[in-house]
């Protein structure tokens, strides 16, 4: 055994120990900020070429500049079919779609109006199936492809008041389910993520609610969505983007078609 060669391994294996994820494109929808900043950071971190996906041109251009080349910043509203395809058709073979925008907004059942209920179907159930029926076909051809879609546990157990927000989640659950079965023996895995409470501007939205709804203070407020997890406290945008990229790396291809609870144990 030549010392070059030795050399050669020693770098090579170094490097796809550091950097993993080096061949693959990682797409991220909401990539500007919460939970899909942090996830883009984790997939670049580990080698991938991130393009991030948002309505906000800002948010997400800073966060591309912030991970540096090769890193890039696509405004599309992943609502919208044609511009979702349109993206896809112009971007080349993703390897790695995140399914990360979404929304939520609250109101009592019986004060749930069409708009609501389209608005919560459009961002979280329509604009996830857009896009993994938009990166399929390249997946398939590569034989290989990983679909993470961050749901939340109102996909797995309901909730008062979110109505439509857990029925556009419990049915991006099932919708998951159906396609890791799709593709099974197609080298590709669909899995959802399902956070409680993550501390990200989402919740700082709930928060500034129940303050102005109940005349709680923050203080109160944050106390109030702590304690629906076990471990009494928020779980952290990096928790999320530590379990995307667990189901990114090699030795995860048998996991696929699953609902992964990321909330302290709060739903078991
Ligand atoms: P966030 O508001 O920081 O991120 C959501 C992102 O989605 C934003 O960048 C927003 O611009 C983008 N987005 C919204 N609608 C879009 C559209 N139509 N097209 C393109 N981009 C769009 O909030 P977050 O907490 O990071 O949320 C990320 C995901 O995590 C969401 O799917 C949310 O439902 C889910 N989630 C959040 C929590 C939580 O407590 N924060 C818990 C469970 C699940």
């Amino acid at each position: 055994m030549s010392a070059c060669w030795r050399g050669s391994w020693k770098w090579r294996s170094t490097y796809r120990m550091t950097k993993p994820l080096n061949a693959k494109h990682a797409l991220v929808t909401g990539g500007g900020s919460g939970i899909g900043a942090a996830i883009a950071a984790r997939l670049a971190a580990l080698g991938a070429r991130v393009t991030l996906v948002g309505r906000s041109a800002e948010k997400i251009t800073a966060m591309a500049a912030e991970l540096g080349a090769p890193a890039r910043a696509h405004v599309c509203d992943i609502t919208d079919e044609a511009a979702v395809s349109a993206l896809f058709a112009s971007l080349g073979p993703v390897d790695i779609l995140v399914n990360n925008a979404g929304a939520a907004q609250s109101a009592p059942f019986h004060k749930t109006g069409d708009d609501l209920w389209r608005t919560m179907m459009a961002v979280n159930l329509d604009g996830p199936f857009y896009c993994a029926r938009a990166a399929l076909p390249a997946m398939r051809k590569a034989g290989w492809g990983r679909i993470i879609t961050v749901a939340s546990t109102a996909g797995i157990t309901g909730y008062a008041y979110v109505a439509a927000y857990c029925a556009a989640k419990h049915g991006v659950v099932g919708m998951t389910r159906a396609l890791a079965l799709e593709t099974a023996r197609d080298g590709i895995t669909a899995n959802c993520l399902c956070p409680g409470y993550t501390q990200t501007d989402l919740v700082a939205e709930t928060i500034d609610n129940i303050v102005a709804k109940t005349g709680r203070t923050p203080e109160e407020a944050y106390q109030e969505l702590a304690k629906t997890n076990p471990q009494g406290r928020l779980v952290q945008p990096g928790e999320v983007a530590a379990a995307a990229a667990w189901l990114c790396l090699p030795g995860s291809d048998a996991i696929t078609g699953q609902a992964i609870a990321i909330a302290g144990g709060e739903v078991l």
